[in-house]
This record gives C-alpha cells, sequence and structure tokens, in this order.
C-alpha cells in the first residue's frame, strides 16, 4: 500500500495500487496557520479520499504511522521532517516527483562555471525542449525580463481570475476548522472568507484552463504591476495546487507553451511564466536540499527585531502605510499576495526594519496558502532578506517609495509622500531604505552590485537625520 502525503495527491504522484491517505488534525494545533490555507489542504485530502482506492486515516500523530503494517512505499516527500519519518516505517521510496528536475539535473548543473538562476533555467528550456528552435531559444533570445516591467494602466487590467463554487466537502472543512477553534485545539490568523484556490484535480485543470484563456498574454507586461482593487491580476494562482501536487508543473508548462504556439499568447509572457517555473521553482527546491537545515539560523546583517504584530495577527488596520497596509489586508483576506507584494514590499520592509529572518520565513509558511517548507528558504532567508550573505542572490532587494509609486497605485492613497524623507510626511519605505544602507554600510559597501546605492547615499545630507527618524518610528 503506497503512503500518500498531503502534497502528492495528483496523478502523477500515484504508483497505481491502493492507498493510505492520513488527515492529521494535530498539525493544526503546532503553529498559527492562516484558516483559509487549513481549509484548502483539509479540503484537498478529503477530495482526493473520494477515490475508492484510498483509505482515509484520521490520526492523532504521524508517528502512529508506524502501527500501519501494509503500506510498503512512497514518493519521498518534500520536507526534511516528513523524509525522516517516510524514512523510519522503512519502506520503498522512489525518487520525489512534481518537479521539472532530478537531483542528478541539479548536480550537473551545480558543476558548471556560473551557477546562478538564469544559466539553471536555460539548462532547464535546452533540456526540456520547451520554446527552443533546435538549439536556439525562440524568438532568438532567452528572456524577456526587460519588456516585462509595465505598471498597471490607471483603471486596472480588468481580468477576471479564477474563482471556485464552494461545495459539501468545504461545509464539512468549516465545521472541523470552526470545531476545533471553538474547543481552544487550534487558533487561526487570517479571516475565513470563501474557499478561492483549487483544491482538487478537476478545479485546478479548470483554474490552468483559466489563465491561459484570460490571464496568460497579459501576464508577461504585467508581471511586476501591483494594482490596488486587483489582487490577483494576471498571475495564475496556480502555486497552490501545483504545491499540492495536484497539477504536474510540466503539464502546466506543455499548456502554456502550446498556447503560444497555437498564437494565443505573446512569446514574453510564456517565457516569463514558464520561466518561474521550471527556473524558480525548480532551483529554490533544489537549494532547501543543498543548503539544510542551518539555512534558516543564517543571519549576516545581525537583523532580530521581532516580527510586529500587525504582521504575525494580520491586522492591516493599524498600518498608515498604504502600501504595507493593502499588501497584509490581501493576506488577512486571501492568504495570499502575489509576487511583487511578498518581494518589494513585505520583503523589502522587513529587509529594511531588520526582522528576524527565521520569523518572517515561518510567517510565511504559516500565513500563506502555497507556503511550503521547501519554497521559503532560497526566496525568504536567501532572496529576500539576504540573510545569506549573498549566497544565493548577489544583492539585497532593497528599494524606497518611488519603485512603490511606479509600479503601483498605493501613493496616491497614502498618508505619506514617497519623494519626502524627513519630517511628518516621509515615507518609510524611502527613509527605511536609506536608513538600512546607512546602517548595514560596513557589511555591504563594499559589494560591488551595491555600488550605485552606496554613491546615492554619500550624496546625501541629511543621513543621521534619517537614521534617527527610523529609528524612532514605533509603527509603519
Ligand atoms: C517572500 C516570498 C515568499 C514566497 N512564498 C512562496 C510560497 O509560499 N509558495 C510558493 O509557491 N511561492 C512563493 N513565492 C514565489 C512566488 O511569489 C509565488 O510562487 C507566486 O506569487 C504564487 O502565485 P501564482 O501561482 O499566481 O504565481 P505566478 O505569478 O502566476 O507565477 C507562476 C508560478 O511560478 C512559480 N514561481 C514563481 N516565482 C517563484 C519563486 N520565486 N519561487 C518558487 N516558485 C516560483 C510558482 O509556482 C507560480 O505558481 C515567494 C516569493 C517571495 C519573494
Ligand atoms: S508613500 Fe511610501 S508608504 Fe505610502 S504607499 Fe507609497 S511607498 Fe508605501
Amino acid at each position: 500500500m503506497q503512503l500518500l502525503f498531503a502534497d502528492q495527491l495528483g496523478p502523477h504522484f500515484d504508483l497505481g495500487g491502493e492507498i493510505l491517505l492520513p488527515e492529521v488534525l494535530s498539525q493544526f494545533s503546532k503553529r498559527r496557520y492562516h484558516r483559509q490555507k487549513a481549509h484548502l489542504i483539509l479540503y484537498a485530502i478529503r477530495s482526493r479520499a473520494r477515490d475508492e482506492r484510498v483509505s482515509a486515516v484520521s490520526l492523532d500523530s504521524y508517528r502512529e504511522l508506524g502501527n500501519f503494517s501494509g503500506i510498503n512505499a512512497a514518493i519521498s516527500p518534500t520536507s526534511r521532517e516528513m523524509l525522516a519519518l517516510a524514512k523510519s516505517l522503512k519502506i520503498e521510496l522512489h525518487e520525489p516527483r512534481g518537479f521539472c528536475s532530478s537531483s542528478s539535473d541539479w548536480t550537473s548543473f551545480r558543476t558548471d562555471k556560473s551557477p546562478r538562476l538564469e544559466n539553471f533555467y536555460r539548462r532547464q528550456r535546452a533540456r526540456l525542449d520547451v520554446l527552443m528552435e533546435g538549439p536556439v531559444p525562440t524568438g532568438g533570445v532567452w528572456n524577456y525580463d526587460h519588456e516585462n516591467r509595465k505598471p498597471a494602466p490607471k483603471g486596472g487590467l480588468g481580468l477576471a481570475h479564477f474563482e471556485i463554487i464552494e461545495d459539501e466537502i468545504d461545509q464539512g472543512v468549516r465545521e472541523t476548522l470552526d470545531e476545533l477553534e471553538s474547543s481552544g485545539a487550534a487558533s487561526f490568523i487570517g479571516v475565513d472568507g470563501p474557499r478561492k484556490f483549487a483544491g482538487d484535480r478537476q478545479q485546478a485543470i479548470a483554474a490552468l484552463n483559466h489563465f491561459i484563456e484570460f490571464q496568460l498574454d497579459a501576464f508577461g507586461p504585467y508581471e511586476d504591476a501591483v494594482f490596488d482593487g486587483e489582487w490577483v491580476l494576471a498571475h495564475s494562482m496556480l502555486s497552490a495546487p501545483m504545491n499540492l501536487g495536484l497539477l504536474d508543473p510540466m503539464e502546466v508548462v506543455r499548456a502554456v507553451e502550446a498556447a503560444f504556439l497555437r498564437g494565443e499568447a505573446s512569446i514574453q509572457s510564456a517565457e516569463g511564466f514558464i520561466r518561474q517555473v521550471i527556473g524558480w521553482r525548480d532551483y529554490v527546491w533544489h537549494l532547501y536540499w543543498e543548503y539544510g537545515p542551518d539555512y534558516l539560523e543564517s543571519n549576516f546583517l545581525q537583523a532580530h527585531t521581532p516580527l510586529p504584530t500587525d504582521w504575525s495577527e494580520l491586522q492591516p488596520q493599524n498600518l498608515q502605510a498604504n502600501c504595507l497596509s493593502k499588501t497584509i489586508g490581501n493576506v488577512s483576506e486571501n492568504a495570499w499576495a502575489h509576487h511583487i507584494q511578498r518581494l518589494m514590499i513585505l520583503g523589502n520592509v522587513a529587509l529594511q526594519r531588520g526582522y528576524d529572518p527565521k520569523a518572517v520565513n515561518d510567517w510565511l509558511v504559516d500565513a500563506f496558502v502555497d507556503g511550503t517548507p521547501w519554497v521559503m528558504p532560497a526566496n525568504v532567508i536567501g532572496m529576500s532578506l539576504f540573510a545569506d550573505g549573498g549566497r544565493m542572490s548577489t544583492k539585497p532587494y532593497a528599494a524606497g517609495g518611488s519603485y512603490i509609486n511606479k509600479m503601483s497605485n498605493y501613493c496616491g492613497g497614502c498618508r505619506f509622500d514617497p519623494k519626502i524623507r524627513l519630517g511628518p510626511n516621509a515615507c518609510p519605505i524611502t527613509a527605511g531604505y536609506w536608513s538600512f544602507l546607512a546602517k548595514n554600510e560596513t557589511r555591504l559597501a563594499g559589494n560591488q552590485r551595491m555600488w550605485q546605492a552606496y554613491s546615492g547615499l554619500r550624496r546625501l545630507g541629511n543621513v543621521s537625520e534619517i537614521v534617527a527618524q527610523e529609528a524612532a518610528r514605533d509603527s509603519l
């Protein structure tokens, strides 16, 4: 009998025989998850359990699996914790699935002279033969990133995103979670909105088709856009179904490639999207295993500020910085925010304010519907917070309010002014940026890619006043 983990729910994880699928509600008591994340996971498990080959069991703990004598195989799970458990059961473990490359593909890439993402991505394109014409990338160039940085037009994109119609399984899940909360067994964060993300195979395919038909063509140009009032824009909402194992990332990639070949999407949109999946997604997956558990303790910038309660409790109402308030509000309402909100608003603020990297990492795993232990470390410890000192990214993703003003419509509705650095209207993101540079000068000024930023800092006359102002700011 195959042991199935809760993120292995699609056909590409099915070994073809009897399946044991555990539901372990005590997982929700260990940490404070977003209510909608807990809902999606339980929904997905219970939907998979409808298959007659699946025996669903409710357990108090994964350790109880040791009492089941019939389990003889599993696909290797995605976290170190679950891998240790699977190994302790002494069953046959198959190679991991649900990604577009194997550990041996990664090993051979790591011997490359330049083992950065762009190189990994190009190798993936060529090896998988995606958007390729022989050895040449379709369109003649590998990367259209420079064309993919448009802000949304004034009225927004106006694209319809995928929506779910809840069913009786949702109702049962809601009752279970209400009981857990009222008995004190679990305490969730965020609001219990209607479910927004695909939780079974059929819904996942519908979500993929919806994205291709209505959003894909706009994905590339507006990939980095942020727009108050449109929380999804042209993003696919497919990370959750892919991370639950409901969609094979390669089927997503082939569907997008086919849409391009049919003339339904531009090359910059198809390429931009495919790079995220065969490039970034696989890259951070392999780094999770390569960097190991100690990576989570990295703290190159000596950032020790505790995560504010506005974040940990998802309380946007006390935040005055419109960009941050709206983003935390999106997370509270949807357990999701798109990439630029994660990287350039949440990540940027956490970097500037010196929030403890592991606390940020763990909060994102628990608060985001697609958060998993494997996806977060490289994205957070590495890319967003530069806590690894440059092992993953060549420089910190720090930016001031002018970037947010260019890419979003948040600043118009904000009590601060993105151009002002000092005084009551000083934008905390702009002033926070200069203060961050000043505080970390000894650690970062030697980084060649920070040369321009530090020459800007040296031209500023009032740096110590900005640093003092930001140190005294008790809330954003
Ligand atoms: C601070 C931070 C936290 C993040 N947390 C998560 C997370 O919890 N789970 C998660 O899957 N992704 C995470 N990402 C990556 C990315 O932001 C999300 O995958 C994306 O926003 C999910 O929405 P979508 O499916 O609509 O993505 P789209 O914008 O439609 O992108 C397509 C797909 O590309 C993949 N992808 C794109 N960028 C990345 C990346 N950097 N790492 C891994 N996959 C990527 C995802 O599978 C995504 O579904 C994080 C990035 C940052 C900077
Ligand atoms: S002015 Fe500053 S704080 Fe306000 S929305 Fe713009 S970037 Fe954010």
